[in-house]
């Protein structure tokens, strides 16, 4: 992977008219990253990519920890997605670790599946229902809702009050900093509520992880002659060294138009990472904690999605927080009022695209941002009138 350095581009800004770079892409995680490598080698343009963290891979980066054990700087990232042509895609950069994600909540003295299923409604309620038995129990205590708005309404209305309370208000409260009642129903409508004993955290087709990690794949996805990484450097501080006639933004939006119609909120995280001394800490990768008295939303203990072998294990708390790099859009009503004006004057902006999590303020998963970003690319050779093999045209 060609990096450069701030001193490199020094030498660049006296190219003046002739701009080396067809694309500048600020952003190296899976939106810059996947952009990237396919203008470099389904267009040959020529590409500089910026990050002002000191590596690739945006919010997806692992690597070795003091311990050597493979984590992810900012939290757990599990690949799933129904979409056979983006497993194609990534495949071309790495191999899969077959992986299903399973995840516990810790409710007073009870580790139980969550999505709610019917392990969890037997264990909490000392019962032994079968399927048929739990959908009526289920019926009995949810709540009709008309129209479904919230993130409350659609828990309620799914399965009552009192499991809503127990897994999901003090949850979402936390992690969001709102009352579900003030989140749009997309947020809770992600984690499902199931009568069955699948006790898999997503159903899709696809579930895997990659092979050696989501870095190595970045790092062969950018390994292209056209393609140089220049990291450690926010945009602001080269956007005028560096001569380009195309920019592709993957950051936060507001932040690209100095704020001017006020900020666009997006909910941060700290992230606690310990090292312990002993080989497993918890049954499974992901334990949440709904109850509100505890500071943390979950804890993720690696080695279950990575497959390492190691002697001690290392896991990671998250805290929720207001203050922080950005990385949850808050979906609610009034947050997207707010988008559309600044996307509004994205489009009257010649010589910029936004792409991504950040830039167009998606509650996005990973394959959502690369078939944002493999749309983007389609486009962008139409524009040019190459036309693509048919497994690169996206579907409908
Ligand atoms: P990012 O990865 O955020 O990359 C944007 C990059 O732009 C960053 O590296 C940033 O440093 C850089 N940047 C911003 N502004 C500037 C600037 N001015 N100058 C230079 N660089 C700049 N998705 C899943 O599919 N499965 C999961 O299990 C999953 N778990 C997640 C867990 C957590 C805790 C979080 C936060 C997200 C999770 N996601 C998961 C979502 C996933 O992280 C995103 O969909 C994906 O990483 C978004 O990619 P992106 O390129 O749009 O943004
Ligand atoms: N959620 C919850 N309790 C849980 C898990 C999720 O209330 O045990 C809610 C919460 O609002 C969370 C949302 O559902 O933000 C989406 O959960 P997901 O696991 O998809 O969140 P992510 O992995 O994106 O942080």
């Amino acid at each position: 992977m060609p990096t450069i350095t701030l001193d490199t581009l020094g030498t660049l800004g006296t190219f003046q008219d002739s701009a080396p770079y067809d694309y500048l892409i600020v952003g190296a995680g899976f939106a810059g990253s996947v952009l990237a490598e396919r203008l470099a080698e389904g267009l040959g343009k020529r590409v500089l990519l910026v990050d002002r963290r000191d590596h690739i891979g945006g919010n997806a980066y692992d690597h070795l920890d003091e311990a050597g054990v493979l984590v992810h700087r900012y939290g757990p990232h599990i690949f799933h997605t129904n979409a056979q042509r983006i497993v194609d895609y990534l495949s071309r950069f790495t191999e899969w670790r077959p992986y299903e994600h399973r995840v516990l909540a810790q409710v007073d003295e009870h580790r139980v599946p969550i999505p709610i299923n019917l392990t969890t409604l037997n264990t909490l309620f000392g019962l032994s229902m079968d399927e048929a038995q739990a959908e009526a129990f289920l019926a009995q205590r949810a709540e009709p809702v008309d129209p479904i708005r919230t993130s409350e309404d659609v828990v309620i209305n799914q399965i009552g009050r009192e499991l809503y309370e127990t897994f999901f208000r003090g949850y979402t409260r936390k992690q969001w900093g709102l009352d579900p009642s003030q989140l749009d129903k997309s947020v809770t409508s992600r984690v499902p509520t199931r009568t069955n004993t699948d006790d898999r955290y997503f159903t899709d087709q696809f579930q895997m992880m990659p092979l050696h990690g989501y870095t190595r794949m970045f790092e062969r996805m950018l390994d292209h002659p056209n393609i140089d990484v220049l990291l450690s450097t926010d945009f602001r501080t080269v956007r005028e060294r560096i001569p380009h006639r195309e920019l592709v933004y993957c950051g936060p939006i507001d932040e690209y138009f100095d704020h001017c119609f006020g900020r666009l909120p997006y909910r941060s995280l700290r992230f606690q990472h310990e090292t312990i001394d002993q080989e497993q800490f918890q049954p499974v990768a992901v334990v949440n904690y709904p109850d509100e008295a505890v500071p943390y939303t979950r804890i993720t203990e690696y080695k279950h999605l990575t497959g390492q072998q190691h002697p001690r294990t290392s896991v990671t708390y998250e805290f929720p927080c207001a203050e922080g790099d950005p990385y949850y859009p808050v979906p609610r009503a009034e947050n997207a009022e707010l988008y559309k004006r600044y996307k509004a004057l994205a489009d009257e902006t010649p010589g910029v695209t936004f792409l991504g999590r950040l830039g167009t303020y998606k509650y996005y998963n990973m394959d959502q941002v690369i078939g944002q970003a493999l749309a983007l690319y389609q486009r962008i050779a139409e524009q040019e009138g190459v036309e693509l093999k048919a497994h690169e045209v996206e579907p409908g």
